[in-house]
Parts: structure tokens; sequence; C-alpha cells
């Protein structure tokens, strides 16, 4: 695809009809970069039973909304969706394409960017214009920001996960355009999602918990990993680790922080046995008061953090949680 300047599309996602979070914040976002390049805000929302539902869309900033609201859409078909955004995307040629890094996301991302033969920076955590209106995608890497441009192919397409921007201000009275797309017969259908089975989060939600406690490699093996465990659960805390920690299978990935997992914004961080690597740090900017435990005095977490405790987690953890219980015990006798 040649340069264009073309509208900026993000790619909403819902479920059961609820638009999701981070596609409003991605709106937010497109909205500033459309308003700079002095072009358009579209959005792709492909499901089913949508009825009224773009309205969320206009209200976060959307100009036009493209709806595909069809039965054979009501569950992800990561083949259907990225043909329909495919045909679109050569039709409408937009500029830039924003998509979450969600579960779906990741996987459309790459097989949309493929399709156009263009480029894809997954999880970044800005997104700004340089002087020549190229988007640069940043992302945290090798221990610093990286500025990713794709200045030749066209869309500029970039993923960032829930909450790295802001909710945009809804302003309920905007109203825009409802394209509706229709589902092409001849799609393929290799891959078919027949049945969606949820399961439901355990214990507290990390995004909105007012403490957070992650752990990381330094937990050591799963006993380790339970004394965290058991820590979060004496602060009612909701439970994070780092990327270690999901691949010895002790987390699951939905409990990652950082920049290719979940941002977190609590009133108390404790991180236990983590380095304090940007690629985890990036997810905890949000959060007001910061603890680390660690064994190694120079651990990079260190300079991070509010209080720093300089010891080995699996002797230090077990005594905090003592200590907690017994204060907890004192005030309900009080
Ligand atoms: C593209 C990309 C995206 C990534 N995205 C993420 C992401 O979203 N989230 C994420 O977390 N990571 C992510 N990573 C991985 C990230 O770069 C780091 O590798 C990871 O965060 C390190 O995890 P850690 O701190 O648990 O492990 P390590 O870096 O190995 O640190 C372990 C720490 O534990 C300490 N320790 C060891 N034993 C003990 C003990 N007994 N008591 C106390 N302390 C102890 C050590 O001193 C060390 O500081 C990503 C990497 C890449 C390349």
């Amino acid at each position: 695809m040649g340069n264009t300047n073309g509208p900026v599309w993000v790619i909403a996602e819902q479920i059961d009809g609820r638009i999701l979070a981070v596609s409003l914040q991605l709106i937010g976002q497109a909205r500033k970069l459309a308003d700079e390049l002095g072009t358009s805000v579209e959005v792709v929302l492909l499901g089913d039973k949508l009825g009224g539902q773009p309205q969320p869309l206009f209200a976060a900033g959307a100009d036009r909304v493209y709806l595909g609201d069809s039965p054979e859409l009501a569950f992800y078909q990561p083949e259907i969706y990225t043909e329909i955004i495919v045909k679109l995307a050569q039709e409408r040629q937009p500029e830039i394409v924003l998509i979450g890094s969600t579960a779906r996301g990741r996987e459309l991302a790459p097989l949309v960017a493929a399709r156009l033969a263009t480029g894809l920076t997954a999880h970044c955590i800005e997104l700004v214009l340089d002087e020549n209106g190229i988007l640069e995608q940043i992302i945290p890497a090798y221990g610093g920001l990286l500025s990713i441009t794709c200045p030749e192919r066209r869309p500029q397409m970039a993923t960032a996960a829930t909450g790295v921007f802001p909710t945009p201000e809804l302003d309920e009275t905007k109203t825009g355009e409802i394209i509706p797309l229709e589902v092409p017969a001849d799609l393929p259908r290799r891959i078919q999602t027949l049945e969606v089975v949820r399961q439901e989060p355990e214990g507290m939600p990390l995004e909105s918990a007012p403490i957070v406690v992650a752990g990381g490699a330094g937990a050591g093996d799963v006993e380790g990993w339970h004394q965290i465990a058991e820590l979060a659960k004496a602060l009612n805390a909701a439970l994070g680790c780092t990327r270690p920690a999901v691949d010895e299978g002790w987390a699951g990935l939905e409990t990652m922080i950082g920049q290719s997992g979940k941002m977190v914004s609590p009133e108390l961080y404790i991180g236990v046995g983590l380095s304090g690597e940007l690629q985890h740090t990036v997810g905890i900017v949000g959060a007001q008061v910061m603890v680390a435990i660690n064994n190694d005095p120079q651990a990079p977490v260190f300079e991070q953090v509010d209080y720093g405790i300089v010891d080995d987690c699996r002797e230090f953890v077990p005594v905090l949680i003592d200590k907690i219980r017994e204060y907890q015990e004192k005030q309900v006798a009080c």
C-alpha cells in the first residue's frame, strides 16, 4: 500500500456487546493522531447483535464506524475477521491501524499486518508523530526506550495493552457515521470457533486492586511461589507476576504485569524476588508506594522503589505474613 494520508483506524473489540476499555483508550490516541494529521478516526467493530453499541466509540472520538454485525461474527474467527479487515483496509487505505494487545489482538494484528505486507510494533507504551508525520511506536527495550517507525509501508500498525493510555472523556452527545459491513459468502472457514467457555478470574482483579503483590524468578520454586501468593492473601491483595513466573508455570499469563501484560496502579505495590526489568516496571508506573524484596542489594529494582528490603524472600516473606496476621488479629481484638 502506498502512503495515502488516510484515516487513523482502531480495530475495536467487544465481549457480549460490551466495548473493551482498551478500544476506547486507543480511540483516544487515534483522535489525537488524526487531529495532528488532519484526518479522521475510523473504527472497525465486528460481532453479533451489536445494535446500538457503536455509541461509546463515537463518544470516545470516532468519526466513522464500520460495523460487521452478523451471527457469523458472533465469536472471534481469526480467518474471517482477518479477511474482512484486510479487504476494508485495501479499500480505505488507513494511514495508521491500532489494535489492543488482548488475546485476540495479539493474534489478529500480525495476521492483518502480514496480509497487508506492512510492519507491526507490538506492546507500544507511547505513540507520537515525528516532524514528518510518521508514527513513532515506542517500546521498552535494551534497558531503555526504543522508537520504531515504518516509513515506507502503509498502514503503520501498532498494538498497546489495556491501561497504557488513559480512557478519553466520553462525549455522549457526539455521533458519527455507521457503515454496515457485509460478510462475504466465500470467506475461508478452515478454523472455526464453535463455542467459547469463560473462565472466571480468581481473586481480585489486578487492574483495580488497591494492593498488588508481584512475584518473580526469585521465588525459586512452587513452594516459594506459594509463599508469595500467601502474602498477597494476607494483605487482601491481587497477585501479579513477572514473565519467568509464567514460564515456570507458577502463575497464569493473565496475571503478568508489564509491557506485554497488565498495567496496574495500586496504592501499594510489593515486588518480591524480581529484578526490576523495564518490561515489568513499565506496568507499575501508576503505583503510589512501591516496595521491593530482593536478596541482591545491587538489583536495579531498588533504584525504582520507595522502600527496599534486602533479604532472601523465602525467609523474609513467611515472617512478614506472621507479622501481618498478628497485627490483623490485634486490630480485630481492639
Ligand atoms: C518483548 C519483551 C516483552 C516482555 N514483557 C514482559 C512483561 O510484560 N512482564 C514481565 O515481567 N517481563 C517481560 N519481559 C521479560 C523481562 O525482560 C524480564 O526478563 C523479566 O521481567 C524478569 O523477571 P524477574 O525479575 O522475575 O527475573 P530476573 O530478572 O531473573 O530477576 C530475579 C530477581 O530475583 C532475585 N532473587 C533471586 N533469588 C532470590 C531470593 N531467594 N530472595 C529474594 N530475591 C531473589 C534476584 O536477585 C533477581 O534480581 C519481556 C521481555 C521481552 C523481550
